[in-house]
């Protein structure tokens, strides 16, 4: 039987995950799961979820691990015969990257690589600033929600690297430079654990 193929596409706000994600997707045919998408779905559709996720995210803050951890597993399990599974925005605490190892364990699969896209702080914020005129995304068109956001990412999200490179799984990707040659990169990556 074919295997399945999980990865993660993983750094700051603005690093370009969304971009990447939209080629790998295509490319690989892998279902996208970004669980900010799935969040602004439910705000769009105003129900309990979406409002509660909205209270968060307005902050720049981080929806608690349960709920989200509750929505992944979900969504895994409708996809789980597919033929593979991009996480874009999760694991983004170690405590969600613990429970992905333990619900992979339980379903017989594993995650084949963890995509650390790296960019400096004022690189983030220029692309966060730009992308707000298009974006639509409230969280992008404060600047102080941005720099929250960000400083979340290093105090809450960035240990989650370390967790992977412990696995041996974690591979860092430049995420400055053309968007073409960032993601031959990628698949050079994808390509050895395929
Ligand atoms: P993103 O689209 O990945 O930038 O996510 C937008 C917002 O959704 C984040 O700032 C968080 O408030 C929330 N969010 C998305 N993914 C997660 C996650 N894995 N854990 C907690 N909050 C999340």
């Amino acid at each position: 039987m074919k295997k399945m193929l999980n990865i993660a596409i993983f750094g700051a706000p603005g690093v370009g995950k969304g971009t990447q994600s939209a080629f790998i997707e295509k490319k690989y045919k892998l279902v996208h799961l970004s669980t900010g998408d799935i969040l602004r779905e439910e705000i769009a559709k105003e129900s309990n979820l979406g409002k509660m996720a909205k209270s968060y995210m307005d902050k720049g803050q981080l929806i608690p691990d349960d709920v989200i951890i509750d929505i992944l597993e979900k969504k895994v399990d409708e996809n789980i015969k597919s033929e593979g599974i991009l996480y874009d925005g999760f694991p983004r605490t170690v405590n969600q990257a613990k429970a992905l190892d333990k619900m992979f364990a339980k379903k017989g699969i594993k995650l084949d690589s963890f995509l650390c896209l790296t960019a400096d702080h004022d690189t983030l914020v220029k692309r966060l600033i730009n992308r707000a005129k298009d974006s639509g995304r409230s969280d992008d068109a404060d600047v102080n929600v941005i720099e929250n956001r960000i400083k979340v990412y290093n105090e809450s999200t960035l240990p989650v690297a370390d967790f992977y490179k412990k696995e041996g799984k974690c591979v860092e990707i430049n995420g400055i430079g053309k968007v073409e040659e960032i993601f031959d990169n990628i698949c050079h990556e994808i390509d050895k654990v395929k």
